[in-house]
């Protein structure tokens, strides 16, 4: 009898132990690593899903696969039949374009790519060059109906600043319609999360430092649902000429890239495309012009950080945020 309870026990405690292991799954896609980790019986059928929705959305939005729906856009400037997907991406972005006067405006990407950033050979554009670009950049004269979508002549589409976003949301939906409860979704340090942890506790999301983004974070967030936690940062991606960095966040007014005091920009709230566009958007804007937007937006807080350091919390976050006590960075008051 003895035997038997204590076998009972110890199957007790590891059908415990085993439905609190989560699976997981690292996939490359999207010009990044993205992990996925999952909790409870309904997890490998949910990491299935969202791994399937991840390489649908890559090869939908990736901007230089001659085979994507995006390229075809770009090369004939129109398109009819367009995915559910490439609809709601565009729409999300242009409503984004709208609330940010401009700072997101995905017929950036001539310029962007006059830069080198799309392929990675970098260097300063002639400035002539630049101003002649920036005269077909302008997202509110696209067309988007039931019909397709038609370019202004000589715009060319870029859904790099919110696409990662996007496909967080979409790959959450993936995993919470396969039955998963909880889970956490990582690509390339975007965060989005299904659910609570298993244990009730709250998940703890890293907030790289701008300044060293190999090294420790300087902060931490903490997340009790579901919600996405998202950084834009010119260190992301950049390259110095003449003693000058360049970063690939541009300023859809100068064609330069944007510099307006900040190093990074963590949005963080319930939709992931929201969020990547916001993060984006905001670091162009600067702090003030940032703060007043969030003012506005309910339900998405942000972190700001300044180039000395300085790292502004809206309110609506304050409580969920803490420095790790990393040297060179001071909260300042929101006012
Ligand atoms: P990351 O891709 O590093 O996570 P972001 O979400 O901030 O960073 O997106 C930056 C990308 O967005 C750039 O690589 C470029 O493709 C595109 N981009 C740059 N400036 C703008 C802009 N003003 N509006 C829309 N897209 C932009
Ligand atoms: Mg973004």
């Amino acid at each position: 009898m003895k035997r038997l309870f204590s076998l009972l026990l110890a199957i007790t405690l590891l059908t415990a132990c085993s439905s609190s292991e989560p699976d997981k799954r690292t996939i490359l896609a999207m010009d990044t690593v993205i992990s996925i980790t999952a909790y409870g019986r309904a997890a490998q059928g949910g990491i299935e899903s969202a791994e399937s929705v991840i390489r649908e959305l890559d090869s939908l939005l990736s901007v230089t696969d001659e085979e994507s729906e995006i390229f075809a856009i770009n090369r004939g400037g129109r398109a009819a039949d367009l995915s559910e997907h490439s609809i709601s991406i565009i729409r999300k972005a242009l409503e984004l374009g709208e609330m940010t006067g401009g700072a997101l405006d995905i017929t950036i990407y001539p310029v962007v790519r006059a830069w080198g950033f799309t392929v990675g050979e970098y260097s300063v554009p002639d400035s002539e060059l630049i101003y002649s670009l920036l005269e077909n950049v302008d997202y509110s004269k696209i067309v988007l109906d039931d019909a397709g979508i038609s370019l202004p002549d000589g715009a060319m589409l870029d859904l790099g600043a919110i696409a990662k976003g996007y496909t967080g949301d979409t790959a959450a939906d993936a995993l919470r319609e396969a039955g998963v409860k909880s889970a956490l979704l990582d690509l390339g340090g975007n965060i989005q999360t299904v659910g609570a942890k298993p244990d009730g506790s709250s998940w703890r999301v890293a907030v790289n430092d701008p300044f060293d983004p190999q090294g420790e974070p300087f902060g931490v967030i903490e997340l009790d649902g579901s919600a996405a936690v998202i950084t834009s940062g010119g260190y992301e991606r950049f390259f110095e000429q003449d003693g000058k960095t360049y970063w690939h966040i541009i300023d859809p007014h100068t064609g330069y890239p944007a510099d307006n005091g900040l190093v990074s920009v963590t949005v963080t709230g319930e939709s992931g495309a929201v969020c990547d566009g916001l993060s984006t958007a905001l670091f162009i804007m600067g702090r003030d012009a940032a703060l007043e937007l969030l003012d506005s937006l309910p339900g998405y807080e942000a972190l700001l950080v300044e180039k000395d350091g300085s790292v502004t919390v809206t309110k609506g976050l304050l409580s969920s945020f803490s420095l790790t006590g990393k040297e060179g960075f001071t909260l300042v008051d929101t006012i």
